[in-house]
């Protein structure tokens, strides 16, 4: 039945026009956020009202995720509470189970790396469709040849488990699991996609170095951590392929990028509205119109995004993104002479870092508070004390050129403690602030 109802919705992706324009993308997400409103949002108690009020979608407040949690039985169109929801999503992850469901809706949950946990629920047909998606938007098909597919993820979800079929076979990797085991099995299985989050990728990439690992894969998806450019480059020329990028938190599936390699918004599902943070920085504020369960209206994510100036070749009327650049926990902040706040964007730091330590095998930056910034530097021991000194001068110049007094920059040799499981992050703070 679930696997009938990704083929429906794959199927309609694919007699769907394409968008090519602008404009008539925007209009159709005009006529569909219409009909959401009335025929879904008028079912959700925390809108109806508001509705009922006289306002409509475009007036409907800007919610983070503390906002959209704490009206959680309020925004949900299918009656569920959110006590009983965190309760069963608890459960599942400390038993293993990972079947957490209730009245038939998959209930997820997100930590979040502020630490706020997140509910997100998912009927099946909404599963079907965003499986749909990603397979519509991102596998390249082949013909002729049963795809292995290598998935590795947080924890198992009958989500990725439940799509077999005569074009795919996935195997699901648990990411907590030893690295050694993790490659030896895919040793055996030689996938031709294979699907990780970036600080995976270059464990594999490492072990194919070493000639541990003997894969030949005909595509690489990414997702779940910020890719940077250094990373990406040497997983791309060890692989020799392109990888492709999907941009995608629980939040919803929120693009991905196309041949020439450009990151593309599915604007195609949901409206992004913008909160410039500079002229090419913003924060994305998020309508989707196809989450029926559990709308996310006017949703503030905490991710900072790049537009990309010139337009991609590729012709997609979709939003071009030339990067994303982390979130607004990773930008550093520090004080210039009259006590006002500057901002560093993460992308900044890291190229500075990169062009300063020529040996390092890896980094981490992290702010301490206003005025402290601890750096780690992951390099061979002949090279330590000399990398730290050329990356601090390069760090302390970036913070004068920026205006930034006082920073204090101290070395460790090393990363800081990650658990297998967590998010790779390399630039970010550690203290609280809202920027
Ligand atoms: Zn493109």
């Amino acid at each position: 039945m679930f696997k009938l109802r990704i083929i429906k919705h794959w199927l309609t992706l694919f007699f769907r026009s394409k968008f090519n324009d602008r404009e008539k993308l925007l209009q159709r997400q005009k006529r569909k956020l219409k009909v959401f409103e009335k025929e879904i949002l008028n079912t959700a108690p925390y809108y109806q009202k508001m509705l009922s009020e006289g306002k409509d979608i475009d007036s409907f407040p800007i919610i983070t995720k503390a906002e959209f949690m704490a009206h959680f039985n309020g925004i949900n169109t299918v009656g569920l509470d959110r006590d009983a929801c965190m309760k069963s999503a608890v459960d599942a992850e400390k038993n293993k189970t990972f079947d957490s469901e209730i009245n038939g809706y998959t209930i997820g949950l997100s930590t979040g790396t502020s630490g706020n946990r997140g509910l997100f629920i998912a009927s099946e047909d909404e599963r079907a469709q965003w499986a749909a998606s990603v397979f519509y938007k991102v596998v390249k098909p082949r013909l002729f040849k049963k795809q292995n597919v290598a998935f590795c993820l947080r924890a198992n979800s009958d989500l990725y488990e439940s799509v077999q079929s005569s074009f795919f076979s996935f195997k699901f990797y648990d990411i907590a699991a030893p690295i050694a085991e993790l490659i030896s099995s895919m040793q055996q299985r030689k996938p031709d996609i294979l699907c990780a989050q970036p600080s995976l990728l270059l464990l594999l990439t490492a072990a194919k170095i070493e000639g541990k690992l003997d894969i030949v894969p005909t595509q690489i998806i990414s997702y779940a951590e910020v890719l940077d450019d250094a990373d990406r480059k040497k997983i791309e020329s060890v692989f020799n392929l392109k990888i492709t990028e999907i941009y995608q938190c629980t939040e919803g599936f929120l693009g991905h990028t196309c041949a020439y390699g450009t990151m593309h918004l599915n604007e195609d599902n949901i409206r992004f509205e913008r909160q410039m943070i500079d002229n090419q920085r913003f924060q994305p504020i998020i309508t989707d119109f196809v989450r029926k369960s559990q709308p996310v209206i006017r949703y503030l994510l905490n991710d900072v995004l790049v537009l990309r100036e010139s337009p991609c070749p590729c012709g997609s009327a979709m939003t071009a993104i030339e990067r994303i650049e982390g979130r607004t926990d990773d930008v550093l902040v520090g004080e210039d002479e009259v006590g006002e706040l500057v901002y560093i964007f993460p992308d900044l730091v890291r190229r500075r870092i990169v062009w300063a330590g020529e040996h390092l095998d890896n980094y981490a930056a992290e702010q301490t508070s206003l005025k402290e910034l601890i750096l780690y530097v992951d390099i061979a021991d002949e090279y330590y004390s000399e990398t730290c000194k050329s990356i601090k001068e390069a760090l302390s110049n970036l913070f004068n050129e920026k205006g930034i007094k006082d920073m204090q920059i101290t070395c460790q040799k090393g990363l800081p403690p990650r658990e297998q499981t967590a998010k790779m992050r390399r630039i970010f703070r550690s203290f609280e602030m809202a920027i």
